[in-house]
């Protein structure tokens, strides 16, 4: 029989989710008649909105006639759905051509570690989504676990914590780095400044790195201030690539559709421009995203869709605001409890001082049947921390925080 890939063997096998769900389903095993309310998962459940609907299903129908009917498209994606992108989304500050429409922004993280190999150095956000380290680890740009437990051989953790703002010391990064930034960030709800940004993009380089932008929650900002994308900043288009996500704005988690921007000016350090192996990489490895499901995000960025997004996103920060105010209530704030996130991010970042988080988790499912996230499962740095999601139906997000008002802290 064939050998393992050590690199897969390399990953340790406790992925969060998974055993969030082990924990969960232990606990209804032990308690069949308890409602279990999750505040867990960062899936969507709120239903697609009727314009957007109407792109899918027009786009059904057009495949089911003779004239309207097509095969496999550009891998690249629809041209008008790029250039809707490039205007709508970015305001011309990337063109058409720069932007490769996706199944998914996770997807692309996966297959964006194969411009650059095992041989890059990788800095990370601490806490992070943790698909940007598994990914690292799987292509071998990362070793195995640490004795420690605390993260991967060969990864620069940049912790991102209270005292920082939770925007990291940039004097971690290697030389030569893929950069893995988020934000708004999952899990810590907060939202780089362009002072920040720009900070980042000098650092990057400084060190002749590139920036993997991850902006797959920008449709929560709020605030006019905050950047929703890296091209915001001046000198990003040499450094950065961004990936994101029609998955949160407009409910794609299972319709499945991102993009990513791959700026004309960024190269290697041979001088070939990164753009040209990424069209030779998703036309190779990837046949495209769905033609309908391409269909019903261009529906998503004329006028009608763009205010369904708005509605949509509002109802999940509406959820954000309740769960903040939840764990502001006086048992909270006895046992010091600080939370931080939930405004232009649908998470809430919340930590329990001397209290580690898995503790935690387990304390709030048992006592308030409510599932929440680990900090410690995105990084060293998410100890003593609950992510709490504002993905979920607001009546179920209401009895959860009626719930967490009787938890004994
Ligand atoms: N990036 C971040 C930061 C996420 O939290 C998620 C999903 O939770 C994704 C990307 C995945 O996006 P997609 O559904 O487009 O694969």
């Amino acid at each position: 029989m064939l050998n393992r890939n050590p690199r897969l063997a390399n990953l340790t096998s406790g992925y969060l989710f998974p055993e969030i769900a082990k924990r969960r389903a232990a606990y209804a095993k032990a308690h069949p008649d308890a409602s279990i309310i999750s505040l867990g998962i960062g899936n969507t459940t709120e239903p697609l909105t009727p314009h957007v609907v109407r792109g899918l299903s027009d786009s059904v129908a057009k495949l089911g006639t003779k004239e309207g009917y097509s095969g496999y498209g550009d891998e690249t994606g629809l041209a008008p759905l790029r250039a809707k992108i490039a205007s709508v989304l970015y305001g011309d500050l990337v063109t058409a051509e720069e932007v490769f429409v996706s199944d998914g922004a996770k997807c692309d993280i996966g297959r964006i570690q194969y411009l650059f190999g095992p041989d890059a150095a990788v800095a990370v956000q601490d806490p992070a989504y943790p698909v940007y380290v598994d990914g690292s680890v799987m292509i071998g740009a990362a070793g195995p676990a640490l004795a420690s437990g605390s993260g991967y051989e060969g990864i620069s953790y940049m912790p991102c914590t209270a005292e920082n703002g939770f925007f990291p010391d940039l004097s971690a990064i290697p030389p030569k780095s893929i950069i893995y930034f988020c934000s708004p960030n999952n899990p810590t709800g907060a939202v780089a400044t362009k002072a920040e940004l720009k900070a980042l993009v000098d650092r990057a380089r400084a060190t002749g790195s590139v920036i993997v932008f991850d902006s797959a929650y920008s449709a929560f900002i709020r605030d006019p201030e905050l950047p929703r994308s890296i091209y915001e900043i001046d000198g990003a288009r040499e450094c950065a690539i961004e990936v994101s996500s029609f998955s949160k704005p407009i409910g794609f988690t299972g319709v499945r559709c991102g993009w990513t921007v791959v700026p004309r000016e960024l190269a290697f350090a041979d001088g070939t421009p990164v753009m040209n192996d990424w069209a030779r990489l998703v036309t190779t490895i990837f046949n495209g995203a769905s033609n309908i499901a391409q269909a019903g995000a261009l529906a998503s960025l004329d006028a009608e869709g763009l205010a369904e997004t708005r509605e949509l996103t509002d109802y999940y920060l509406r959820n954000a605001a309740v769960i903040r105010e939840a764990l502001s209530a006086p048992n909270f704030r006895a046992a010091g409890v600080e939370i931080y996130g939930g405004d232009n991010a649908p998470y809430v970042w919340a930590r329990f001082p001397g209290r580690k988080s898995w503790e935690m988790f387990d304390r709030i499912l048992d006592e308030c049947r409510v599932v929440t996230t680990p900090g410690a499962g995105f990084g060293p740095a998410g100890e003593s921390f609950l992510r709490f999601s504002s993905f979920g139906h607001h009546e179920q997000v209401l009895e959860a925080c009626s719930r967490l008002a009787k938890l004994t802290l």
